[in-house]
């Protein structure tokens, strides 16, 4: 620190005195530490932000239940501390208000209106930022707006004070981050670790590196929140909620070890600049955690396609065939099974380009055609940064190699990608994302993400993001018996937690016994048919891979097979209608006039609900109902509904149900 900013800083702190002083001698608060408030639409919501010993806080309260207690802003930067010894400016407030059409994501048409609040700080050498707050009935959206610091157009942001400090009965349902290059071939971080749920905010991170987002909080019986982010593209990295640490959660940024260490850890800002939004959802009971899209409420789509994404169901054999059916004739056999279940697309997955090879593969893709089924193909994204053998490899990450292979994917009729093994969130990553979206999008290509971080708001930000993984996803179910044991568990936490604010390519819906091509031997799954059926319901997400296999024709129940022919993969809307995270859930989809409702039960008692669906309008008082029932084949029936406020169901352990009514 220079001596004129402490001599400036003092002059500011007498002048502060002087001005507290007469302020108790009028009666009146000065402005800059009096709170600033601002509430949702509805009026439930409260956002309180003040600044305490030079710190600025922020609170929230829902329906006046306390849902944050003062918890920290600001960061630090190469250019200063935004966080300490920070003064009040201004404030200024306002509305948003904005309708848009979605069709990838849990609602095809979203109406937003938020209260917005800017507050404007400096710092102790005049350095400003201010605070965007946007408040909708459930859901807060904040970022910092960071001007020009004079000369100064560029910044280095090191370290985020932000954070939650949530009221102590409060317990958390989380996922650790986990730590960098580790796992198969050193690919990750990508989000791909087991959950916590109902624990003490004191419960320490597997690897001591926090937590990702999603992260769910119940505040006893005050309320719920999710925290995410969105809105996070080139421009910044990825973060993540550190471990609880003196009452709170801080915004982590990546560790400098992921990717081999290539990439700062640091995002860099070019000014005027944003960060991106953190999100927190709020409500008294789940449904609005289940239901919210403040993921896509806040961002806008970042270019123009010129064909629009093509949401579709899909075969592929890697997932119980594995590497062994990478092979020319295997691959005609699932194009097959797709043109029989009428499915849009073939994932021809990993390996195609040394087993069949490039100089075959207009065969492979000629047949795809002429059967009337896209094929989509695998790439590696590496790369200098893991040990990947998987192929192809290094044609997706630099842009003179990755543009020309998808110029021989155009010539040869591909229309999507699936891109794995990112491992890591750090700036040099997101823009890594953001560059073969974009190449992409210019040859007319759909992307998956596997092996990768959260989207972020991709869905809406870039119009050619059809999925991404970022869950322990179905290939665990083939790799260990652990994942078959815990699969309700896990599919009960998805509806609230990961599956809420992003699409995720799941590749579920597995209908052979046994985890292998015999179906006669690797892991067993213990899970019913319905609650197979069913997640294809509750794991949403335009583009599926579905794990049917071609005996699944004739040896699966034929109402299994009848469904799956006829499963959507496109949403107008979604309602929770009962659940709780790790226990059980029961999410309504809709697509057009017909309702899917979708239920899987991960107690080990059965479970006998009574459904209010009196929520979604049903016209009828009858539905198709499928369910599982010990013992014996899945079968359609029909489903009377006398009250559609109290219709009764029953869901085994590990079994599903699905209601299909309009
Ligand atoms: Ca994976």
């Amino acid at each position: 620190m220079t001596s004129p900013n402490s001599h400036r800083t003092i002059i500011i702190m007498k002048m502060k005195k002087l001005i507290l002083g007469l302020s108790i001698l009028l009666g009146t608060t000065p402005a800059w530490c009096a709170p600033v408030e601002t509430a949702s639409p509805d009026g439930k919501l409260r956002v309180s932000t003040d600044i305490i010993g030079g710190k600025p806080v922020y609170s929230v309260s829902y329906n006046g239940k306390t849902i944050l207690e003062n918890s920290p802003l600001g960061f630090l930067s190469n250019e200063g501390d935004f966080s300490t010894g920070m003064s009040f400016v201004s404030s200024e407030k306002g509305t948003v208000s904005k309708s848009f059409d979605q069709d990838k994501i849990k609602k095809s048409h979203i109406d937003y209106n938020a209260n917005r609040l800017v507050t404007t700080l400096k710092n102790a050498k005049g350095g400003e930022v201010s605070v965007e707050w946007l408040v909708s009935d459930n859901d807060i959206a904040f970022r910092y707006l960071i001007p020009r610091q004079g000369e100064i157009g560029s910044m280095v942001v090191e370290k985020e004070a932000t954070g939650y400090r949530f009221p102590e009965q409060t317990t958390v349902f989380l996922t650790s981050q986990s730590d960098a290059m580790i796992g198969w071939k050193r690919t990750k971080p990508s989000y791909e670790e087991f959950y916590i749920t109902d624990v003490p905010m004191d419960t320490v991170s597997e690897f001591g590196h926090g937590y990702t987002f999603p992260a769910l909080f119940r505040v006893g019986d005050d309320g719920w929140a999710l925290l995410s982010e969105t809105g996070v593209d080139g421009y910044y990295c990825a973060s993540h909620l550190s471990d609880y640490t003196d009452g709170v959660y801080t915004i982590a940024y990546p560790m400098p070890e992921e990717n081999n260490g290539n990439g700062s850890a640091s995002p860099g800002i070019a000014l005027p600049g944003a960060t991106p939004w953190r999100t927190i959802t709020v409500a008294d009971n789940l449904a609005p955690i289940a239901e919210t899209t403040i993921p896509w409420n806040v961002v806008e789509p970042k270019y123009d396609v010129q064909h629009p994404a093509r949401p579709g169901r899909g075969t592929w054999s890697w997932i119980v065939w594995q590497d062994n059916s990478m092979n020319m004739e295997d691959q005609k056999t699932f194009i097959d099974l797709a043109a029989d279940l009428g499915y849009e697309n073939i994932l021809i997955d990993a390996g195609w380009d040394q087993n069949i090879g490039y100089d075959r593969m207009p065969e492979l893709l000629g047949y795809a055609r002429e059967k009337g089924v896209n094929p989509l193909l695998w790439y590696s994204s590496s790369g200098h940064w893991n040990d990947i053998v998987q192929s192809p490899t290094n044609k997706m990450d630099r842009p003179i190699v990755r543009k020309k292979e998808m110029q021989w994917l155009k010539d040869n009729g591909v229309q999507g990608i699936k891109v794995d093994f990112f491992g890591g969130d750090k700036q040099e990553t997101m823009r890594l994302y953001e560059d073969i979206l974009s190449d992409a999008a210019d040859y007319g290509i759909d992307v998956i993400f596997h092996g990768c971080t959260l989207p972020r708001g991709w869905e809406r930000m870039y119009p050619n993001h059809v999925g991404s993984e970022a869950v322990f996803a179905s290939e665990n179910l083939i790799f260990q018996q652990i994942f078959c044991d815990m699969e309700a568990f896990h599919a009960t936490l998805h509806p609230f937690i990961r599956n809420s604010v992003a699409i995720m390519e799941y590749g579920g819906t597995i209908l052979n016994h046994r985890m292998s091509r015999d179906n006669n031997s690797g892991n067993t799954r213990l899970t019913g048919d319905a609650f197979q059926l069913a997640t294809s319901i509750l794991f949403q997400n335009p583009v599926q891979n579905f794990g049917l296999t071609p005996n699944n024709l004739t040896e699966s129940p034929a109402d299994a097979i009848a469904f799956m022919k006829d499963v959507p993969t496109t949403w107008d809307d979604v309602k929770l209608i009962d659940g709780y995270p790790g226990r059980y859930v029961v999410l309504a989809r809709r697509h057009g006039d017909k309702w899917y409702i979708a239920g899987v039960n991960a107690l080990k008692e059965p479970l006998k609900l009574k459904l209010d669906l009196s929520s979604l309008g049903l016209k009828g008082d009858k539905g198709t109902i499928y369910a599982d029932v010990k013992g014996k084949e899945l079968k359609a029936k029909e489903l009377k509904m006398k009250k559609s406020s109290a219709v009764p169901v029953e869901i085994i352990p590990n079994g599903g149900m699905i209601i299909v009514a309009e």
